[in-house]
């Protein structure tokens, strides 16, 4: 079998009992997202989290992070910027998270990837890249454009052995929304994953699209896709694009973490000072506060990543309502959708009789070794890395 698979049959595991873990407890992050450095290579003009001048995170202060993320439970670690590939020992960094069993993502804008890296990120270990592409001929707001980056996309179709995502993006600054179809259509094109993301402000609330721009975000959505995305996009994107609030709660503090540069937590890339605690200080109990706290800014959200892990835990706390839902408007908007055996065995299992769905649950999370404590997963994991 080809290594790339076995990664794959490995990563579905791991996801596994990321979700197995985030339906057992509430009192540890799902996701966080870490800097290792703030510069970056390029200066989009709708984006406020680069500065040109920054020196990387030293190593060990990195290191440290990496360690008291995995004492927190930390099921998904992401490295994100700036441009976190100018880091000289992201390598290691990604080794030191892969070393807590934790999934290891990387958000980059590609503009460093030669074969050679692609191939140090696979033995470093990485599960997932995402790149963002904002335009298909580069112009004075984005220069991650498919022109630029498209030898990048070939070459991580054939060399990578961990998943790669290709973002497109609508958006007030964003002058030609056709190229959003274009990139998407290249990516899938390629063997890629693809998914489309909204511009936000400098608050991370809604920029309204042009009617436009919504057309094309009907055009991409109707090229189809998983369910997972479905649900993400059916559950909030959608409100969104027309002007409508969305009613959920951010669990961003607990469920979601932004480390910056200086080390400490903030709600979300565009939150920041709120709770502004040192991550070496943040405990059990601040995760489990915060994630509590109703954000006056949730209603026009457009942080993706942080509304998937909301959507984790509607489904954690109303499982067969949450699913049927799903299964049913994925249905309705296209009635020839055949439901894939993943879906067919949640279904199976969440929508018919409650004993077989307590027994199985409780098997499952045993197999997924995922009601360990952290303490537990701490001492256990290797330290081989530093
Ligand atoms: S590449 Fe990313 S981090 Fe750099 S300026 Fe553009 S959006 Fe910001
Ligand atoms: S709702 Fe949550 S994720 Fe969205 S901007 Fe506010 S704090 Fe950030």
């Amino acid at each position: 079998m080809r290594i790339r698979t076995l990664s794959m049959i490995h990563r579905r595991w791991r996801e596994a009992r990321m979700f197995a873990r985030a339906m057992a407890s509430t009192d540890h992050p799902i996701l966080a997202q870490i800097v290792p450095i703030r510069r970056c290579n390029l200066s989009c003009t709708y984006c406020n989290e680069f500065d040109k001048l920054s020196q990387p995170v030293p190593l060990p202060l990195m290191l440290r992070r990496i360690d008291k993320l995995a004492e927190l439970g930390t099921s998904i670690i992401t490295f994100s910027g700036g441009e976190p590939t100018l880091h000289p020992d992201l390598d290691t960094l990604i080794q030191r998270v892969r070393s807590h069993k934790a999934i290891c993502t990387l958000i980059t804008n590609g503009y460093f990837l030669t074969p050679d890296r692609i191939r140090r990120l696979n033995r470093a270990g990485l599960d997932y890249l995402q790149i963002s592409i904002d335009n298909v001929t580069p112009d004075e707001v984005s220069k991650k454009s498919l022109k630029v980056l498209d030898r990048k996309l070939r070459w991580l179709a054939e060399h990578a052995e961990f998943d790669v995502t290709i973002n497109s993006v609508l958006g007030s600054e964003i002058r030609r929304p056709e190229d959003a179809f274009e990139i998407t259509q290249r990516a899938r094109g390629l063997g890629l994953t693809s998914t489309v993301g909204v511009l936000h402000d400098g608050s991370g609330q809604l920029q309204p699209l042009s009617p436009e721009q919504k057309s094309v975000y009907d055009r991409i959505f109707g090229l189809g896709g998983g369910l997972f995305t479905f649900a993400h996009l059916d559950g909030f994107q959608r409100n969104l694009i027309k002007g409508s609030p969305n009613d959920w709660h951010c669990g961003a503090g607990g469920r979601f973490l932004y480390i910056c540069e200086d080390g400490l937590v903030h709600y979300c890339s565009q939150q920041r000072g709120r709770p502004g605690i040192p991550l070496e200080d943040y405990s059990r109990e601040d995760v489990v506060r915060e994630a509590a706290v109703k954000k006056g800014c949730a209603p026009f959200c457009t942080i993706s990543c942080v509304h998937q892990t909301a959507m984790l835990d509607a489904f954690r706390s109303k499982p067969q309502e949450t699913l049927a839902g799903i299964i049913q408007r994925r249905r309705e908007r296209d009635p020839g959708w055949r439901t894939p055996a993943s879906v067919g065995f949640l279904e199976w299992m969440f929508l018919s009789d409650p004993r077989r769905r307590d027994w199985i649950g409780s098997i499952a999370l045993r197999l997924l070794d995922a009601t360990r404590p952290t303490g537990a997963i701490l001492s256990n994991s290797s330290k081989s890395v530093t």
